[in-house]
């Protein structure tokens, strides 16, 4: 058995080394480091991929969800509601912003945000008159869309906005419509590890509003107005380099195949896995870009278990995520306490990911899931 990576990323180069090596080669030669003409070709072929009419390409997945928070205002006494069960960046932006991020449950099933919890902490927000409802930013957890059927029904009802959090959502679809395609924006990062990822940091906006993706745009350059060195509001300095944009022309282009390699992949690890383990589950109408194979041991004494018996038979897992933003130091101040949110809390002591690329084997996931089904009690 070949060493076992948990995501392959050598196998994706290999593969498609001809033509990232040329597209970063024309870079290299053309010298247009900063806002070549690569990225607005990308920005184009990821509108017509995702189905919205604007893409903005930016730096990085965090800057992808602060900048649309930033043109639309949202600052101090404000509410923004984020599930307690993903990446740090999720809530991050909304304290960057100098809002409140009022966390949420998840689902125990698709690990997404719940919407009776998000229903309950709006009406709770609400009542308490402290902070003013504004925005959600509902997450695309590990490959598979949130429930936005009943979120976006929810928001309009509340007048929230919604900015669906795809940093790991890219490929997967909802009732035919694909991840990056919901709500007023969406924002999606190009990381290394993500479903679509560049070689460094990378992201996009999406959104259908004209007005946002002005404003979006004067965001990522220092808040111009008609040029450069006309400033009319803050911003970043938030561009997605050239040299990132022409490696992600050819990585987007392979994507559906890399896809179909992942689902093919859980659908074999799901089929081996589910007599013996919880596995991941994905609601009909739903299909996931796997961004993580993720199962859920029934305590944090058998997840050491098992990971240690992978380790010892050369196979690596990950823990996303080991603990709920509610309990995180960072956010100690907002007082929250054990059963706040039981199921993100339950998540966080049992989950743990299997490895998923668009390269790997049914020989790896079958090796992977004798080796667990093995450890099993
Ligand atoms: C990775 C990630 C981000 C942040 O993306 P970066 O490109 O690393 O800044 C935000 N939200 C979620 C859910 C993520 O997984």
């Amino acid at each position: 058995m070949q060493k076992i990576e948990f995501n392959d990323l050598s196998a994706q180069y290999q593969k498609l080394k001809p033509e990232i090596d040329a597209g970063i080669a024309k870079v290299l030669e053309e010298c247009h480091f900063i806002s070549g003409p690569q990225v607005e070709e990308l920005e184009q072929a990821l509108c017509d991929y995702v189905g919205r009419k604007y893409c903005v390409a930016v730096s990085n997945g965090t800057d992808a969800l602060q900048m649309p928070l930033m043109a639309w205002g949202i600052g101090a006494g404000d509410a923004v509601f984020v599930p307690s069960f993903t990446f740090v960046a999720t809530a991050e932006v909304v304290s960057l912003m100098g809002a409140t991020p009022v966390f949420c449950d998840v689902k125990e099933d698709t690990f997404n945000l719940d919407p009776a919890s998000l229903k309950e902490q709006i009406e709770r927000v609400k009542a308490e008159g402290k902070l003013t409802p504004k925005a959600v930013i509902p997450v695309d957890l590990f490959g598979q869309t949130a429930d936005y059927d009943a979120i976006l029904s929810l928001c309009r009802e509340h007048g929230l906005l919604v900015m669906e959090d795809a940093a790991q959502g890219f490929g997967g679809t909802n009732n035919g419509h694909k991840a990056c395609s919901f709500g007023d924006v969406s924002a999606t990062s190009f990381f290394p590890a993500k479903p679509l990822g560049c070689y460094g940091d990378g992201g996009a906006i999406f959104t259908d509003d004209k007005e946002l993706y002005d404003l979006l745009v004067s965001i990522r350059v220092h808040g111009k107005g008609t040029f450069k060195y006309d400033n009319v509001r803050v911003g970043l300095n938030a561009r997605l380099d050239t040299l990132q944009a022409a490696i992600l022309l050819p990585k987007l282009r392979a994507f559906d195949e890399e896809n179909n390699t992942r689902i093919k992949a859980a659908e074999l690890y799901t089929s081996l896995l589910k007599d013996k383990f919880d596995i991941p589950v994905v609601p009909e109408n739903y299909v996931s870009s796997w961004a993580q194979y993720t199962i859920k041991a029934k305590s944090t004494e058998e997840r050491d278990r098992l990971i240690k018996g992978l380790q010892e038979k050369g196979i690596p897992s990950m823990i996303y995520y080991p603990k709920p933003l509610h309990f995180q130091k960072v956010y100690e101040d907002l007082g929250h306490k054990e059963g706040d949110f039981p199921v993100s809390e339950s998540l966080s002591q049992r989950v743990f990911s299997l490895p998923m690329h668009g390269y790997i084997t049914p020989e790896i996931v079958t090796y992977v899931a004798e080796a667990l089904n093995s450890l099993a009690e």
